[in-house]
């Protein structure tokens, strides 16, 4: 394989779980935008510094310092036969940028995978989302609880609720993802290379419908 694959989608539209589980099907790197941005923020570098404030309030980070931060992962070795990126363009100067970059690393865009779910779904599993900071792994209070509370099966840390979970927070989210994102999606669906799945199935289903349409089904 030697392509890029893109997820796009609002707020818990569960991209980020539908993405880590094609890169382990395809043997490629995934790369969260969010992750990498809550790592800078983490270990206080100055990226993450003047990230955080907007992070926190649910607006985006501006598109200079995304754009130098995705550029910088997707240069390194592990990305040369190709990669999933979630969170990655979310506006359309980031699409011109990231179409600028995969062109220096000769990679071509595969398919921009849009996984869709109505607001309310979403809202609800944002509000009981639990992660975990040392694994990656993301549970739901009600959906799909942990067996010890808060604590993370495979790891045995403590979860967390991401300071951007709360709904006041998601409300800015929502308006943000449909005034920056969703430009894209007429932006990729021109390009043939999109392919729409609804994501209020459950995670199985939806994976399937990923590998259908992969197989053009
Ligand atoms: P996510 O984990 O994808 O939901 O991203 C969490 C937050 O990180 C977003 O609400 C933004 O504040 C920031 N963020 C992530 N990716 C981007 C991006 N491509 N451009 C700007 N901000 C971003």
């Amino acid at each position: 394989m030697n392509g890029a694959f893109v997820f796009l989608g609002p707020p818990a539209s569960g991209k980020g779980t539908q993405a880590k589980l094609l890169s382990e099907r395809l043997k490629v790197p995934h790369i969260s935008l969010g992750d990498i941005l809550r790592e800078a923020v983490r270990a206080g570098t100055d990226e993450g510094n003047r990230a955080k404030s907007f992070m926190d309030a649910g607006k985006l980070v501006p598109d200079e310092l995304t754009i130098s931060l995705a550029k910088e992962r997707f240069a390194r070795s592990d990305c040369k036969n190709g990669f999933i990126v979630d969170g990655f363009p979310r506006t359309l100067k980031q699409a011109e940028a990231f179409e600028s970059i995969l062109g220096e690393c000769g990679i071509e865009l595969s398919s921009v995978i849009y996984i869709t779910i109505p607001v309310d779904v979403a809202v609800s599993r944002l509000s009981g989302r639990r992660s975990c900071k040392k694994c990656g792994a993301v549970y739901h209070s009600e959906f799909n609880p942990p067996r010890k509370l808060d604590v993370c099966d495979r790891c045995g840390e403590k979860l967390y609720q991401r300071r951007d979970d709360t709904e006041e927070v998601i409300k800015t989210r929502f308006s943000v993802y449909e005034k920056e994102t969703l430009p894209l999606v007429r932006r990729y669906g021109k390009s043939g290379k999109l392919k729409e799945i609804d994501g209020s199935a459950s995670v199985d289903e939806v994976r399937n419908a990923i590998e259908a349409a992969g197989r053009g089904k």
